[in-house]
């Protein structure tokens, strides 16, 4: 026996493995549909080709108008130009024009199709968006090839996310700059909601950080070496999520799963975070002057701040921090892991639940304490319970359905965040995350069509 290879032991009674064997042809049908597609790609193509140079040929030939002065426009230069697309890469004579006064240039048969020059436009921009926005660029530029049958790098996907992103993530600003505004109208979609939930959750995003361009400077000297980046480099994402309480089905007793909901997220900003579901309400139209807004916080402070923005408004503490901070002191005070600790929490997160925070207050007030440090959790136990007192009416708020948890703000963070943007050794620029962000609220919203509807942003160089 070859000394080298290890003995494997089986039972004696036993076969020896057989090698597995792949069939030794593909299913015919594959085949054939396969042998469809190559063979009427080109077709496609040249189908695409032609209708592109009808449109050119119906086009009035007279000079365009500048868009910034207004002025004629002259002509230029014709040269052909190409651009790519799902069939593969289209060509056309593009009639170039130029303005004499500001020298702005235009080709208006590319303006009127939507593509530009040499860079990958239409539907296929488009799809491998979608591709980068749900799985990380490297590994989206094999799915184009197995699902589009695609040849593309992955810094094209990067552009396709980075370019339509920006666009996404500039539109939505606007809109919240708009609603921000007292004087917008909210159009008139249906009736406001009586009851809106809003949620907002946050978690920390690792960054690239180089805290500035590094710029020469006029005397024309060499640039000092990049410091190492530092570890540690995290920016604030944070989350929020809109849900009327009527639309919360119950599949099965004491389960929600919820029909509708409405995120939005952002980079840092608390405020920012609030203009943008403002601006969500006012479009969805949910947001009437005698809507209720149920708004469930893990008690930052930032959270209830904002609040004040919705005159009508129920603020909910999230039960299960509350129940979080009892835990902390119940380890301190019993012991961890005790079952009189969870005996003692049990209790307590039955009383809250009823309604009883006053009780529950009056309750720990007369406990003694083990430890000093004991004694500064539970200090810090009554403080906290104390100041949210009016947010832990957890038995009227079940009564009401407005439910108790920031489950699902929380479940919503990690699809919209974590999902894509947590993996491991991930770190992002400003802008990358922002734009990527963008383009999963409006994945994960239903509203990914609105892409087709807005033109691909140019980058800064
Ligand atoms: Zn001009």
């Amino acid at each position: 026996m070859d000394g080298s290879r290890r003995l494997v032991h089986v039972p004696t009674d036993h076969l020896p493995a057989a090698r597995p064997v792949l069939a030794a042809a593909i299913p015919r049908f594959l085949e054939l549909e396969r042998e469809v597609e190559e063979e009427f790609r080109p077709g496609m193509l040249r189908a695409l080709q032609d209708r592109v140079e009808a449109l050119d040929e119906s086009r009035s030939s007279a000079p365009p108008v500048c868009p910034q002065c207004g002025r004629g426009m002259a002509y230029h230069d014709a040269r052909v130009v190409s651009w790519r697309c799902r069939f593969g890469r289209l060509q056309a004579r593009a009639r170039r024009y130029r303005c004499r006064h500001c020298r702005r240039q235009c080709r208006p048969l590319l303006e009127a199709l939507g593509v530009e020059a040499g860079r990958i436009s239409g539907s296929l921009a488009r799809l491998l968006a979608l591709l980068g926005v749900v799985v990380p660029y490297e590994l989206a530029a094999r799915l184009a090839w197995q699902c589009l049958g695609v040849k593309v790098s992955p810094m094209s996907v990067w552009r396709a996310v980075q370019r339509l992103g920006e666009a996404c993530e500039h539109y939505g600003e606007a809109l919240a700059r708009y609603h921000a505004d007292s004087d917008s109208t909210p159009p008139a979609t249906g009736s406001a909601a009586d009851v809106t939930v809003l949620g907002v959750d946050g978690c920390a995003l690792g960054m690239q950080v180089r805290a500035r361009r590094r710029r020469r400077n006029a005397s024309g000297a060499p640039l000092p070496a990049l410091a190492p980046v530092e570890e540690g480099q995290f920016r604030e994402v944070k989350t929020g999520v809109l849900l009327l309480p009527c639309q919360r089905a119950r599949p099965s007793p004491g389960r929600h799963a919820l029909s509708r909901r409405f995120l939005g997220s952002c980079l840092g900003d608390a405020d920012a975070i609030f203009a943008r579901l403002w601006a969500r309400l006012q479009e969805l139209g949910w947001l009437g002057p005698h809507t209720l807004v149920v708004i469930v916080g893990d008690g930052a402070e930032w959270i209830w701040k904002r609040a004040e923005m919705f005159v009508r408004r129920c603020e909910i503490l999230d039960f299960w921090h509350a129940v979080e901070h009892a835990w902390e002191f119940a380890r301190l005070q019993y012991g961890d892991p005790s079952a009189r600790a969870a005996h003692w929490v049990h209790r307590l997160a039955r009383d809250l639940r009823a309604g009883q925070v006053q009780r529950v207050i009056a309750r720990l007030k007369t406990l003694r304490t083990t430890t000093p440090e004991a004694r500064e959790k539970l200090d810090a136990l009554i403080r906290y319970y104390t100041d949210n007192a009016a947010r832990m009416r957890y038995d009227e708020y079940l009564r009401r359905g407005y439910g108790i948890g920031s489950g699902a703000v929380e479940s919503a963070h990690k699809q919209l965040v974590h999902a894509r943007l947590r993996q491991a050794g991930m770190r992002w620029s400003e802008a990358g995350a922002r734009r990527l962000l963008a383009l999963r609220v409006l994945l994960l919203n239903g509203d990914w069509d609105q892409l087709d509807r807005l033109r691909m942003a140019a980058l800064a160089a």
